[in-house]
């Protein structure tokens, strides 16, 4: 921001009324605010959401306005770009979602979500990307950046411990510092000090008894003076409940669902409070100067500001390749996959996921998609007239004659060379305002798996959900297994390209999937879901954190993911040196594709504190390295690690702290298929806090 602009913004503030400065901090229809007509300040809009731009509403009530010029391109959930582990790719869909924003005429695009997923459960874990703070704070800097090159403002959400759906609203988070720190801001100061996000969502939820989106703690301390945060603050919709602390801790804009907007806390109480002088001009004026900022930065007063487009065959393409890359080969037992679509004349499709359409559903991150691919036409679209391929149902959210539907898809099976069931989960089950009440398969799903594998052995599982779900019952049989996920518009071509071997899968989980909901650690040691309070009792301990070092054997761990080559990983070489206060520490090894085809690997480096004075665990990912490799061909991959690497936040101290003694660095394919290993020690003066 140049000194000009700054003196344009001073000059803007003392030429306004209270009344014009109230009108910028809050809503005055249900995704905008009003504008200043007589100094040419223009009104912000904003939209949903992180898998594409919602379709328009009517200012003043939730209606659909129908106009059919607002179908778009459907992009996948954000777990399903979290399992890509391709930090480029994560760039590319934060650039194609900012330029659809501005095709659109949007300003703020209320996206990306990324709350980490403390449970299996949460209602909006695929709206979310991972339980590892490294991971989402690793794809959400290039994503924001990627957004923010449109002149549209990401809006990075809910800030904070916003981890469940259960009474969202109103649920208070106890949480101690040292998880904070270590597993709950991670993703967000990322955001905030490399992405440069230029807005933030308020959560609904409380933290230590205020709420998250009028918190002096979350937005004046840790957000504006620990982070330098010099973005806006918008609060979830309708997650503001005083006006004296919303104005006060540091909200800028007061967004709700309601109509009655002069009413919002931020509107005519506010205008009162100011003129009394209960709160303070200067309080307004730093809330207006930072809207400003952003109508700057955006370019929304500029004539050149970037235009945007929307539903482009380039976006298509990303969409596409967010989806392929984010399918996850969980078994291939005897290389069962990829299938040859040459020799094979019958196929039997079951499930109702095989042809249900999904982006309309999810509540907030619904889209009015282009068009949409289920998987069942994905598969015809790739195999063509010559194969015979039958569809049953197999399973239905309705409340249908189950028994009746098994028979007929068991049938099918029977008849088929190959049976391909397409099961999981919808936005019935994965969707805002509500978590799923268990891990398992709805709708008799499970025992419809295990009486097509007992007709027909050759019989492959694809799982599609925005969480994990419980397979036990049947793991054993299945031959394969691929995880998808709501994939976009495009999902149902990318499920057949990997079925059909054109795409070597490279998904990796960026979830734990636990083999069943009582091993995950909000539900044995924590606390889920609370009833007006939740303790989040495990602390540090989310996720994989949890499983290692309690020694908990998964279903499948976080990281993992087949591929339909091998690599074979050599040469560790670590080399660390002193470098002031800090540790430069090397890491390099070769990562070689053994197999007959091209494929892609997620090289994955994790570290292991052998010698910490407090509980640490066991490992945690601190790089990776998604590599493309021809078939026999090998590269070195080099990382360079400093003490962030090695360090853990204290409570007692209140700072990151990393101590002398022997760590390990752990390298390979997943978290639990650790292919190198190599220890070395740090030599600290004192405990070195920073
Ligand atoms: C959701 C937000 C969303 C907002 C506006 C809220 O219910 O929590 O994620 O951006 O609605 O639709």
């Amino acid at each position: 921001m140049n000194n000009n602009t700054e003196e344009k913004i001073k000059k803007l503030i003392t030429e306004m009324t209270i009344e014009e400065k109230v009108s910028m901090c809050h809503g005055n229809g249900l995704f905008e605010t009003a504008a200043v007509d007589r100094l040419n300040i223009p009104r912000l809009i904003m939209s949903d959401g992180p898998m594409g731009v919602r379709k328009d509403y009517y200012n003043d009530r939730w209606q659909e306005i129908d106009n059919n010029d607002d179908f778009v391109t459907y992009f996948p959930c954000y777990t399903a770009l979290a399992a890509t582990w391709n930090e480029s790719l994560s760039s590319e869909f934060g650039d194609a979602l900012g330029q659809e924003a501005r095709g659109r005429g949007k300003d703020i695009i209320l996206a990306p979500g990324i709350n980490i997923v403390r449970t299996p459960l949460g209602g909006r874990n695929y709206e979310y990307m991972s339980e590892d703070p490294y991971l989402i704070s690793k794809l959400v800097v290039p994503f924001i950046k990627g957004v923010q090159k449109n002149d549209v403002a990401a809006c990075i959400k809910h800030f904070a411990v916003n981890n469940q759906e259960y009474n969202r609203l109103f649920i208070n988070v106890e949480v101690d510092d040292r998880a904070l720190n270590e597993i709950y801001f991670p993703g967000f100061k990322a955001a905030v000090m490399e992405g440069g996000t230029y807005a933030l969502m308020g959560a609904y939820n409380k933290l230590r008894g205020t709420h998250c989106s009028h918190n002096d703690f979350l937005i004046n301390k840790v957000l504006r003076k620990d982070w330098g945060f010099d973005g806006i603050v918008i609060s979830d919709w309708g997650a503001v409940h005083d006006t004296f602390e919303a104005a006060n801790n540091g909200l800028d804009i007061e967004m709700d669902v309601k109509n009655n907007f002069n009413e919002y806390f931020m509107a005519s109480p506010l205008i009162e409070k100011l003129k009394s002088g209960e709160i303070k001009e200067e309080v307004i004026n730093a809330k207006v100067a930072r809207i400003l900022k952003l109508m700057f930065k955006i370019k929304m007063l500029h004539s050149k500001r970037a235009k945007g487009s929307y539903n482009t065959e380039e976006h298509r393409n990303i969409s596409l390749k967010v989806a392929e890359e984010s399918i996850v080969l969980l078994k291939n037992e005897g290389s069962r996959l990829p299938l040859k679509d040459n020799k094979i004349k019958s196929i039997a499709v079951i499930g109702e996921n095989g042809r249900k359409l999904h982006s309309g559903g999810g509540d907030s991150a619904q889209i009015k998609a282009l068009y949409e691919i289920s998987p069942l036409m994905g598969i015809k679209m790739r195999v063509g007239g010559n194969t015979k391929i039958t569809y049953s149902k197999g399973y239905s959210d309705n409340d249908e004659n189950r028994e009746a539907l098994i028979m007929e898809a068991a049938e099918n099976a029977k008849n088929a060379e190959v049976s391909i069931i397409i099961g999981g989960l919808t936005h019935a089950d994965d969707t805002e305002g509500h978590d799923r009440k268990n891990m398992k398969l709805p709708y008799g799903q499970d025992e419809l798996i295990k009486r097509v594998l007992e007709v027909n052995k050759d019989t492959i599982v694809v799982i599609l959900s925005g969480s994990p779900v419980e397979m036990g019952s049947w793991i054993k049989k299945a031959p394969a297994v691929l995880q998808t996920w709501y994939a976009g518009m495009e999902g149902g071509h990318a499920m057949a390209e990997v079925l059909f071997g054109d795409i070597n899968p490279s998904g990796k989980l960026p979830v734990t999937f636990p083999k069943k909901l009582e091993d995950s650690p909000a539900h044995s040691i924590g606390e889920f879901p609370g009833k007006l309070e939740i303790k989040y009792k495990e602390g540090i301990f989310v996720g994989y954190r949890y499983f290692d070092t309690k020694n908990i054997e998964p279903l499948f761990c976080f990281g993992h993911g087949l591929s339909y080559t091998t690599f074979k990983y050599s040469n560790l070489k670590v080399a660390t040196k002193k470098s002031g206060n800090n540790i430069k520490i090397k890491v390099s090894f070769s990562v070689k594709n053994n197999g007959a085809i091209m494929g892609a690997e997620v090289a994955q480096l994790y570290i292991s504190d052998l010698d910490s004075s407090i509980p640490r665990p066991l490992k945690e990912l601190k790089a990776f390295k998604k590599i493309n490799l021809k078939a026999g061909e090998e590269k070195e991959i080099e990382f360079e690690l400093d003490k962030t690497a090695l360090s853990f936040f204290s409570d007692i101290e209140n700072s990151w702290i990393y101590e002398s003694g022997k760590f390990e660095v752990l390298v390979g394919s997943s978290s639990r298929d650790i292919r190198l290993n190599e220890i070395f020690k740090v030599k600290v003066e004192n405990v070195s806090s920073f």
